[in-house]
């Protein structure tokens, strides 16, 4: 099984081309919806998050309030604090999902994630992809997308790294500043590339 991590800035199409390489046969783990999966559904997680952000992080009904552990994580600085109790479930979760596929014969694994680079390039992917856009871009697009304020996700843009500096540890770089057409024909390309050459 080919393991593959997609990553990129919000906004720079990584789940657009997640899609495309779905249609093509990969199978794509979205970190950032099983992480939201697991502070729902993991307990112990739960537990942790009750503990560091308060009851409030949960609603009456149970579920996890994104609003108000967004406005902790990305307007109160304290993403480090919640990435620290999110991380160690979401690896360990990865990982028994990628050895489900692999049983169930997957041949493309894809980590698609935003947080995949920040402690160097991780020793278990046979390839990284870094997807580039202008940050203008990336906001139009956001802002279409998410209805949410340009101030909002410039602050979260700020609280990523710069992908343009890390660079040097993809294998390959996709620029998303043209059309949609063009991403998805770059994205087709480039499986096909991986594929031929594993
Ligand atoms: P996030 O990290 O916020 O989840 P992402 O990297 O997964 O973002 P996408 O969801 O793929 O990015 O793209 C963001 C939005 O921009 C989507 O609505 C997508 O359809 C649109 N988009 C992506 N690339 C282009 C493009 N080249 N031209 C126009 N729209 C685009």
């Amino acid at each position: 099984m080919i393991k593959v991590g997609v990553t990129g800035g919000i906004g720079s199409g990584k789940t657009t081309l997640c899609k495309e390489w779905e249609q093509m046969g990969a199978y794509i783990l979205y970190a950032d919806d099983l992480a939201k999966k697991l502070m729902n559904e993991n307990d112990e997680l739960r537990s942790k998050i009750i503990k560091v952000f308060g009851e409030q992080s949960y609603d009456a009904s149970g579920n996890l309030d994104r609003s108000y552990l967004a406005g902790q994580a990305f307007e109160k600085g304290r993403v480090e604090e919640l990435n620290e109790l999110v991380h160690p479930v979401l690896w360990e979760n990865t990982k028994l999902i990628e050895e489900e596929k692999k049983r169930e014969g997957v041949k493309v694994f894809v980590k698609e994630a935003a947080i995949l680079l920040n402690n160097g390039r991780p020793k278990d992917l046979d390839y990284v992809v870094l997807l580039l856009a202008d940050e203008e871009n990336r906001i139009d697009r956001t802002k279409d997308r998410d209805r949410t304020s340009e101030k909002q996700i410039r602050n979260r843009i700020s609280k990523q790294p710069d992908f343009n500096e890390l660079i040097h540890l993809a294998d390959f770089v996709i620029t998303n500043d043209g059309t949609l057409k063009e991403l998805k024909n770059k994205s087709q390309q480039l499986f096909k590339k991986i594929i031929e050459q594993t």
